[in-house]
């Protein structure tokens, strides 16, 4: 039978909803309007289109949003001072540099700099230290935006099986932290996979809710999943295809035809995590905003 497509669009569109009416209310209530700054380094084309997106997205909700964009030659002195500036600055209450930055930039060390309260992407230290202990904090925008969609689809994460395919600092590890948690929407037991782990289809297979971020497309096929499992795709890789009006179509790590035939549950790709990943990002400054609020 054909799994069930958990629409990353539709659910996206809700929370989206909520978010502006969490705005509106704010704004109501304390006359705090949330400010996103987006700053982008150099010019990568597909780093300007997620944060012309991003822009987007906020301000279509009601975010204050203000971009930042620096020369591919910025030094890193430069980008410190920028996000001092933009620490000190009250109408900011989230920041965001989009990466990667140019190679004469130190990324650990500009996301360090980022005050922890203004750090909606989540990828401070201190931010992936609270996803550890269990503390509120900001949780990185696509581990939040796979939870918020295993929970709006009405998946059961407590007690099941869940193997994250892919181990890195902004998907993989979080979201594995994440469902292991004594928490709402986690209780999840978690093996986490890589490039090193023997007998991969193996461990796949005894996933209740398998979670693909490897970054290759269609590295998941269906003999390596459990007939029922719930996959969440959360790859974007871009495949050459003549047929296709660009020369190129996205395609995420999962082969969807064949897996859609056997998983219980599928994202889609486009159409899945990926919209989810923008929203949690507006979800996460409304956040901040709240609690900028709640200090005055
Ligand atoms: P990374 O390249 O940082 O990490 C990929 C992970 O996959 C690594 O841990 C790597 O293992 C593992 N891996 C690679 N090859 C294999 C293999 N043959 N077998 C098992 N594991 C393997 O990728 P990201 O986490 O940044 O992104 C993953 C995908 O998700 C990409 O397609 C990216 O574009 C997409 N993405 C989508 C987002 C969205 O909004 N939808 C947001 C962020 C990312 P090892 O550690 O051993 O190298």
């Amino acid at each position: 039978m054909a799994a069930r497509i958990i629409d990353g669009t539709e659910i996206a569109g809700r929370i989206r909803k909520e978010i502006a009416q969490g705005i509106e209310a704010l704004r109501r209530e304390s006359g705090v309007i949330p400010g996103l700054a987006v700053v982008l380094v150099g010019d990568n084309p597909a780093s300007r289109s997620y944060v012309r997106n991003k822009n987007k997205a906020a301000r279509e909700i009601g975010i204050y949003s203000e971009q930042h964009t620096l020369a591919e030659s910025t030094s890193e002195v430069e980008l410190l001072r920028l996000v001092d500036r933009l620490n000190k600055d009250s109408r900011i209450h989230g920041i965001l540099i989009q990466l990667p930055l140019p190679h004469q930039i130190g990324e650990q060390k500009v996301i360090n700099a980022i005050l922890p309260d203004k750090d909606v992407d989540g990828f401070h230290p201190i931010s992936l230290g609270r996803i550890m202990t269990g503390e509120k904090g900001f949780r990185p925008c696509t581990p939040l935006g796979i939870q918020k969609l295993l929970s709006c689809a009405g998946v059961k994460i407590a007690g099941s099986h869940v193997v994250v395919v892919g181990r890195s600092n902004i998907v993989g590890k979080p979201i594995a932290n994440m469902l292991m948690q004594k928490e709402e929407d986690a209780d999840a037991t978690v093996t986490v996979c890589h490039s090193h782990s023997r007998d991969l289809p193996a461990i796949t297979r005894q996933a209740d809710i398998l979670i693909a971020a490897i970054g290759r497309p269609e590295f998941i096929t269906a003999d390596m999943v459990r007939e029922g499992a719930v996959v969440i795709d959360v790859g974007i890789n871009r495949v050459v295809d003549p047929s296709h009006p660009k020369g190129q179509r996205v395609v995420g790590d999962v082969k969807f035809d064949e897996v859609c035939r056997k998983a219980g549950a599928i994202t889609p790709v486009p159409g899945g995590v990926g919209p989810m990943t923008i929203t949690m990002l507006l979800y996460n400054t409304l956040l901040s905003a709240r609690g900028a609020a709640a200090a005055l």
